[in-house]
């Protein structure tokens, strides 16, 4: 095989595979690296989103659902289901079919457009050279015009906790248990703690613990969202402690015993099992060869300008190693950027504020652009409109009556600056937001236009109603704080 090509990309996860197919379509001779092995031992594209995150936590995330659904919620619909089971290795065998689907479909998408597509471990070298190790220790040397990094993350560990992958797992061993712990502990409240202990719980934990080290629930939301979905959670029977911090463990132990402090006192908890989702680091280690000089920043993130141009010229990184959310679809726009500058094209810098984050708990979080509190606190005037699930037909009729929609609008040009929604369906209803969002669209842009009844996305349509106090099927006015709601 030649070993020059127009485009080296490292990394075949959703933001790397992306950039190469994109590169191929613009008629780029494009190599792709990855080093990823499925559990069939077989090379597997599509990174940590499609082998051992995104795609095999919704796929659990589904299955328990149906069987919560089939034990809990169907009474109530006039449907009698007696002798409800779990069969949790049919469902994860399910899990591991889904993902194969997928990881071959993007081995065919690859293919289909000519990449060249490799298994092995890739180093960066001076000069756009890059070294490829194979999985037989066997070395090449490859060489391109353009070099795209797009490495991914992997789980972070904590010191007082020690790893040994059976009893005490990181996020990808959380979706292999073959059956279900009795008492969960899992370190972190962030984003992985809630959807993997939602899995648990919901397919018969006893006990569900979530130890987080801040003081606030999900910081990052809003704050109205997050306590209603905090309660939400709670009721479920997840139990949330915040501000505790790990001290120490012995995980050598059983039950494992985890040592933290809650404000001035010191507790512990017995769990059968440890899940830690204290966040991701990006996968920067060893990645380039220390001549190179390539630039990183102090927790391994490497440096990117608003276009991913890396220090060192021709050579681009995108996705979970650089600035940014840690996002599947922040990584792939990125990576068709610079698919597009190194085709010659002229690409606009992503805009950062429309990327829509979502957690797939039930209800479903999710929101775009600026929080209630981060417009205060930047003293932007702002109008804010709510509507409660509760009110709408749809929602009544499926069930689903939890949570709301929020959307906060410029008060002068009515322009939206953020969506803020918690309830069933909201990874698909934010969509509308981003979307008006991405055309600069006003709270009026959305109260004109017509949604179909019954939907929830009529939530959408009068929660901008309500940002002009017109709402029509709500008598509930929210304070700009929500605290009415
Ligand atoms: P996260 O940052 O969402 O949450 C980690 C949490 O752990 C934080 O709340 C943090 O305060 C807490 N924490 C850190 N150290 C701690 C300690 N010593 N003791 C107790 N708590 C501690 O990270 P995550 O949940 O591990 O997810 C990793 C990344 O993957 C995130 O960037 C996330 O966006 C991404 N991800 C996204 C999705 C999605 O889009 N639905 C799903 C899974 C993961």
């Amino acid at each position: 095989m030649d070993n020059k090509a127009d485009v080296i990309v490292i990394g075949a996860g959703p933001a790397g595979y992306v950039a190469a197919l994109r590169c191929a379509q613009l008629g780029l001779d494009t190599v792709c690296v990855d080093d990823w092995i499925g559990a069939d031992g077989q090379p597997a594209p599509g990174g940590t989103c499609l082998n051992a995150g995104c795609i095999p936590s919704k796929a659990l995330l589904e299955s328990s659902e149906h069987y919560a659904h089939a034990l809990h919620g169907l009474r109530e619909h006039g449907v009698d289901a007696a002798g409800v089971t779990l069969d949790l290795d049919r469902m994860q065998a399910r899990k591991r079919r889904v993902v194969a689907e997928l990881t071959q479909g993007i081995s065919q998408l690859l293919q289909a457009n000519r990449v060249r597509w490799l298994s092995g471990r890739a180093q960066l070298l001076p000069d756009k050279r890059v070294r490829l190790t194979g999985h037989d220790g066997a070395e090449r040397e490859l060489q391109a015009d353009a070099i795209i990094l797009a490495p991914g993350s992997t789980p972070a560990q904590i010191d007082s906790v020690t790893q040994d992958n059976e009893r005490v797992v990181d996020s990808s061993g959380a979706l292999e248990f073959t059956e279900v712990p009795r008492r969960l502990g899992i370190i972190g409240a962030g984003v992985i703690g809630l959807e993997l202990g939602s899995v648990w719980k919901r397919l018969g934990a006893e006990q569900v613990t979530l130890l987080e080290a801040q003081a606030e629930f999900l910081p990052m939301a809003d704050r109205q969202v997050a306590r209603e979905a905090k309660h939400s959670l709670e009721r479920q029977g997840l139990d949330i402690r915040l501000d505790c911090r790990v001290l120490s463990s012995d995980c050598g132990t059983d039950p494992l015993v985890i040592r933290y402090q809650d404000g001035d006192t010191e507790q512990s908890v017995e769990f059968d099992k440890l899940i830690v989702a204290v966040g991701r680091r990006p996968n920067t280690q060893g990645l380039a060869a220390d001549e190179t000089r390539l630039l990183l920043d102090e927790w391994g993130l490497i440096h990117a300008d608003a276009h991913c141009r890396t220090n060192l010229p021709g050579v681009y990184a995108i996705g979970d190693a650089v600035r940014g959310p840690m996002l599947a679809h922040k990584g792939a726009e990125e990576g068709v950027m610079v698919a597009e500058l190194i085709a010659g094209r002229v690409a606009a810098a992503l805009d950062y504020d429309t990327v829509p984050s979502v957690i797939y708990t039930l209800p479903e979080i999710a929101w775009v652009g600026q929080t209630e509190q981060g417009l205060q606190a930047a003293g932007v005037d702002y109008r804010s409109g709510v509507f409660p699930f509760a009110a709408s037909g749809r929602a009544r009729a499926m069930g689903a009556c939890e949570g709301f929609v929020k959307l906060l609008a410029d008060s002068t040009s009515d322009r939206i600056l953020g969506a803020h929604m918690v309830g069933a369906q909201c990874s698909e209803l934010i969509a509308q937001a981003v979307l008006a969002m991405r055309l600069g669209g006003s709270s009026e842009d959305i109260a004109l236009t017509i949604f179909a009844h019954p939907s929830l996305s009529e939530s959408v349509h009068e929660a901008a109603l309500a940002v002009d106090g017109r709402a029509l099927h709500s008598l509930r006015k929210a304070g700009s704080d929500g605290s009415k709601l």
